[in-house]
């Protein structure tokens, strides 16, 4: 895609996601929700309360450093005004609608939202670590129907809000106890986030980017940028964007080195065909052998797996700093496709290795629950069981 032509196109993406906007959320008795909002906002709504803006900040502090739900627990904040702002604000979370933990360690989440619309988040403990990664979920479904992914069988119901996305990750560290006790203990076990939940998160850009900015923020949750990777499909006008404002990771959803079979797994690739898809990376700021992107490859039994498509997926990413993850297709109720054979799989990644680039298979974490990449789907639908 030309480069003239990308901010007119971000425009019409943006416009698009104003569509499925999520609710506004003020509760039943009038009381709104301070989780969410920018530094600016929330010191707007301490303005409006007739409050200093000093006040923003401590909130901050006892909202996004030590995780506080309740204006009572504040003790930098005298009574007159804790009451003050417990009559005014809430400090929200999403409702835990079910939780369920695997073999592995392995939790999964369905969280709801106050319309009742709910996503799954899940938490991936590291194998040798004592820590781990959280999935973040970007909307309530996809409008993406790329054909081996579970979420992509659900319509789009709406796009999540910046606090609905940020209070996932809270609500995930509520789970743990993974706020920082008196005594100074830092959290460590949920210390990174991968936005590869359900949804697109570059077709939800504003309310992703606002979430991570407050995530990232260095009085709060303080989460470095390194440790944040978003995945997308491939939605290149805000590829660049995002690498921009947020300076995360990046990881690619390849899954095919051809057009006319990206076109049928992933169906955005009709719009963003491969060879502008491997140019954003090539412009992605930030890009180094540090900051390696990924490029995600599900391996598909007879569609994708063969060494000729190796070869051919070292030759696309020549040059990048790139690593390649190869995950093995986890198989959901009613799905097309077949995992590759271990052989398979084997003789791709050592092609891909040899070529020099790290090339771990993923092996799928969850899978009893069907918490696994491309396997999470809310229980919004009617009929369908948690
Ligand atoms: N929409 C974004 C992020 C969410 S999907 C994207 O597509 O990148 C996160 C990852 O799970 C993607 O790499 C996706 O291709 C992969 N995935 C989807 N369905 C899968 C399945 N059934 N088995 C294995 N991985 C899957
Ligand atoms: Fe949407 Fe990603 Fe699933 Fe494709 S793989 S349908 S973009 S969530």
């Amino acid at each position: 895609m030309s480069g003239l032509l990308l901010p007119a196109e971000r425009e019409r993406i943006l416009a698009k996601a104003a569509h499925f906007s999520p609710p506004d959320y003020i509760l039943p008795d009038g009381r709104r929700d301070l989780v969410g909002l920018s530094r600016e906002e929330l010191t707007a709504e301490m303005e409006q309360i007739g409050e200093k803006p000093f006040r923003a900040k401590q909130l901050w502090h006892w909202i996004y450093h030590q995780g506080v739900r309740d204006f009572a627990a504040m003790s930098s904040i005298a009574r007159p005004l804790q009451e003050k702002l417990a009559e005014t604000f809430v400090i929200g979370r999403p409702e835990v609608a079910s939780d369920q933990l695997s073999k592995d360690g392995t939790r999964k989440f369905l969280f709801k939202f106050r319309d009742h619309e709910a996503v799954e988040t899940v938490y991936i403990p590291d194998r040798q670590e004592d820590r781990g990664a959280v999935c973040l979920s970007s909307q309530v479904g996809c409008t993406l129907s790329c054909r081996f992914c579970h979420t992509g069988t659900q319509r789009l119901a709406r796009n999540l809000s910046a606090a609905e996305i940020v209070g996932q990750f809270m609500a995930a560290r509520d789970a743990y106890g993974e706020w920082p006790s008196p005594k100074g203990d830092t959290p460590r076990l949920l210390s990174t986030i991968v936005l590869m939940g359900m949804g697109e998160p570059l077709y939800n850009y504003d309310n992703v980017a606002k979430a991570m900015k407050i995530i990232m923020d260095g009085e709060g949750i303080a989460l470095s940028r390194r440790r944040i990777t978003l995945s997308t499909s491939g939605v290149v006008p805000m590829m660049d964007r995002a690498g921009e404002e947020l300076g995360i990771n990046l990881a690619v959803s390849l899954h095919a080195v051809r057009d006319d079979l990206r076109d049928e797994l992933v169906p955005l690739n009709r719009k963003y065909p491969i060879k502008d898809l491997i140019e954003a990376c090539r412009r992605y700021p930030g890009a180094s052998n540090a900051r390696r992107i990924t490029f995600e490859y599900i391996m598909l039994r007879g569609i994708n797996d063969s060494e000729a498509e190796a070869h051919e997926l070292v030759r696309l990413i020549s040059g990048l700093p790139a690593k390649v993850n190869l995950i093995p297709f986890n198989p959901w109720p009613g799905s097309a496709y077949q995992p590759s054979t271990p052989e398979a799989l084997k003789k791709f990644a050592a092609i891909v290795m040899k070529a020099g680039y790290a090339s771990p298979i993923r092996t799928p974490r969850g899978r009893d629950i069907l918490a696994a990449c491309g396997q999470l789907k809310s229980a919004v639908e009617k009929g369908e069981a948690a």
